[in-house]
């Protein structure tokens, strides 16, 4: 049969979805073609690039009519950047794709017909909310220095000192660092040779307390200037921590294992809720504590603990769910893969004088069938945050076996979300609401919390 259209072709079309990596799609005569800079609504004239059996890539030639969702983006650089995906789409219409995103999954893969799926919630202001921005160093043609952002799929870094997503204090630590660095001559490493120093600028805001952390990645032992680094840092509004992280490996791997304190703490304290948690350079943290507390709100009122229950919390990183499910729980297991999100873990529940949350290292998939078969322990509520592939099969299994009376779902990928939650439902269990919730404004991501409850 012959193709409906081939290289180079023109055609016109109206944008229709969007794809995983924030690309329109739209159909021409029921061939399906994604198109980079085009979104939902979009009529346009494209230009076929690259045309397989059931589906091409074209580029944008010409926009015929443009979206009534289409926004002017804030940031001059959204486009070439690979850091966010949506920001040409009004921020309502995000929401609704997203939340569309996750009706659509459990629908299509997890064969769910009708179920009680509650609003979206929304950020109140989408920009400006990253709490930790990593920017690349590098050198520019003519010799400058680079600092900013990869271009979308890339390591060319596009220079810029303003990131509408990020902390706004981004933009004095950004100026000062390029200056500088200009000024002492310090030399940006470069990927292509492994040779030179600086490699990575990462930050981190506490938005409730104010704290700011500076640590520069380096390719060696020290940077020059150090005294005329600190006197200039510190002299910005909150900073409490200044440090080196070593790297020296050839690798893009951001960070090394060793950080070198200049000044101040190797920490900052942030908040989520009433629980306090100290942030170090390498330690995972939830990058939009405001949304984050929304959706650690939904998973408590989902769990709707009366203080006498047992929780286990798999996948549970530095605790952050296990301390806000242990203010109303009995007691709490996390359990967790990192061994030092484990000691941070630790470390939180002590600051805030947690007594009743145990942690333990290993996969989700080993430890909780090894101590079911062995200690043949309890939940009364069993919540789960995997990374985006999801739960192992054997887990859901053992979760089955549990009998728990809720299991509450957290996901970042509403795929996996599906699959894990039709497997458990094609058993012993019944989804009773689930809802999303934005974390990562202009970005295709979505989070979404799922109540499931035992049927018998
Ligand atoms: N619940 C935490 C972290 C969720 S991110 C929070 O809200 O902050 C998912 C976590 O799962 C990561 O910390 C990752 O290290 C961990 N992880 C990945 N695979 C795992 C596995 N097989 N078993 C246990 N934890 C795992």
């Amino acid at each position: 049969m012959e193709q409906v259209v081939k290289k180079n072709d023109i055609v016109e079309i109206t944008i229709e979805d969007i794809g995983a990596n924030g690309e329109g799609i739209g159909k021409y005569q029921g061939y399906t073609l994604f198109v980079k800079d085009t979104t939902v609504g979009d009529r346009a004239k494209v230009k076929v690039m690259k045309a397989n059996k059931n589906y091409g890539f074209a580029r944008l030639m010409e926009l015929v009519e443009p979206s009534a969702y289409r926004v002017e983006p804030r940031c001059p650089i959204a486009a070439q950047c690979g850091g966010c995906q949506l920001q040409h789409m009004d921020y309502a219409k995000q929401l609704e794709y997203k939340e569309n995103k996750v009706k659509n999954c459990l629908t299509r893969i997890g064969g769910f017909l009708e179920f009680n799926m509650e609003p979206i919630v929304g950020m109140e202001e989408p920009f400006y909310y990253r709490n930790k921005s990593q920017f690349p160093v590098g050198k520019r043609k003519d010799g400058g220095v680079a600092i900013g952002f990869y271009a979308g799929r890339t390591h060319s870094i596009i220079d810029t000192d303003h990131c509408y997503i990020g902390a706004k204090v981004n933009v004095d630590i950004l100026k000062f660092m390029r200056n500088f660095i200009e000024k002492y001559h310090i030399e940006p490493y470069d990927e292509g040779n492994h040779r030179g120093l600086l490699r990575h600028i990462l930050t981190r805001v506490g938005y409730r307390t104010g704290e700011v952390m500076v640590c520069l990645i380096i390719n060696g032992n020290d940077i020059p200037h150090r005294d005329k680094l600190i006197e200039g840092l510190k002299k910005i509004p909150g900073m409490k921590s200044i440090c080196l992280n070593i790297n020296r490996e050839k690798t893009n791997v951001i960070l090394g294992d060793t950080i070198v304190p200049l000044w101040g703490e190797t920490y900052i304290t942030d908040y989520i809720g009433d629980i306090a948690y100290r942030i170090s350079p390498l330690s995972f943290f939830q990058v939009n504590p405001i949304q984050t507390k929304k959706l650690y709100d939904i998973a408590l009122e989902y769990a709707d603990l009366h203080g006498d229950e047992v929780v286990w919390d798999l996948y549970c990183g530095i605790g952050t769910i296990s301390l806000f499910l242990a203010q109303k729980a009995k007691m709490v297991y996390g359990v967790e893969i990192i061994p030092q999100a484990i000691e941070d873990a630790k470390t939180n529940a002590r600051i805030n004088g947690i007594n009743n949350a145990k942690f333990f290292v290993g996969a989700a998939e080993d430890v909780l069938p090894q101590k079911y078969k062995e200690e043949n322990i309890y939940a009364d509520v069993i919540v789960v945050d995997p990374p985006r592939k999801g739960c192992e099969q054997s887990l859901l299994e053992t979760i089955i076996a549990m009998r728990p009376k809720k299991v509450v779902y957290v996901s970042c990928d509403p795929a996996t979300l599906a699959r894990d939650l039709k497997f458990l439902c094609e058993k012993d269990y019944e989804m009773v609401k689930v809802r999303a919730v934005d974390q990562f404004s202009h970005s295709v991501h979505v989070e979404t919390v799922a109540l499931l409850t035992r049927l018998l």
